[in-house]
């Protein structure tokens, strides 16, 4: 976890170095819209679905607009399409961009003593500790999860969640009931990922229970020096779902030499 100590030496770095001080100016210049409003809260999980956010009349998957929720633009068409089905498509891609705001405005806050992107970070933790419980853990395709399909994107969204808890609470921004509620939050998404077995891919670098050593670790059922079960040369995810017996996703991944004559 960050420390107050450690911001402060990171400000004085970022004062002292002018590409860091233009990537800092970048990130502000690029929070501006978020000071403005606050975007969109899903008010739905992400459901997978076959024709969610594509177009019904030429295939062409939707442009993602953070701003509307309802109204989802064809690139290809020009026309805009509504529905329940791309609302949920959408939801996939708003959750997780909205905790990649929340950690990008709390880095404003902590590096840049931004009080207004610090307002607009602990608004967009709170309206999730807010809602989260709404979302069901149920029509899932991967794993459990309340706001997606997938424990894989759960955590992906509980890392950016938390990252930017931890830059608040490092830089006094995030008031005590807040923090409890974002507590909350992150217990139960860490049972929900921690009760996934993921197979072989736990001890493979950047899945779920990696993101969960850091720092909603304590639920993790598997460690870095768990026996792994991937065949060697394997370099995929190919044998995830069967053990290394079968390959439910050859289309997309490596196979691996076990795989490779299944
Ligand atoms: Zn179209």
């Amino acid at each position: 976890m960050v420390t107050a100590e450690e911001l402060t030496a990171r400000r004085e770095e970022i004062a002292a170095a002018p590409d860091l001080a233009a990537l800092l100016a970048h990130l502000t210049e690029r929070a501006a819209p978020l000071l403005v409003r606050l975007p969109p809260i899903p008010e739905t999980k992400a459901l997978l679905s076959t024709d969610g956010g594509i177009c019904p009349e030429d295939g062409a998957a939707f442009v993602f607009d953070p701003w509307n929720p309802t109204a989802h633009r064809c690139p290809r068409c020009e026309k805009t399409f509504t529905g329940e089905r791309h609302d949920r498509h959408w939801a996939r891609y708003q959750h997780l961009w909205l905790a990649e705001r929340a950690a990008h405005l709390a880095t404003l806050a902590a590096l840049a003593d931004n009080a207004a992107a610090a307002d607009r970070a602990v608004e967009i933790l709170r309206a999730y500790t807010r809602t989260y419980w709404g979302y069901a853990n149920q029509d899932n395709v991967l794993g459990p999860s309340r706001l997606f399909f997938s424990t894989y994107l759960e955590s992906i969204w509980i890392g950016n969640f938390l990252a930017a808890a931890a830059l608040l609470r490092a830089c006094g921004r995030l008031e005590k009931v807040a923090a409890g509620a974002v507590s909350g939050v992150a217990e139960e998404a860490a049972n929900l990922i921690g009760e996934f077995d993921e197979g072989f891919s736990t001890v493979r670098p950047g899945t779920t229970q990696r993101w969960l050593r850091s720092p909603a670790g304590s639920r993790t059922k598997t460690s870095p020096s768990a026996p792994s079960r991937v065949p060697p040369g394997c370099s995929s995810i190919c044998c995830a779902a069967s053990d290394g017996t079968g390959c439910g996703t050859r289309g997309r991944t490596t196979i691996c030499s076990r795989c490779a004559g299944y």
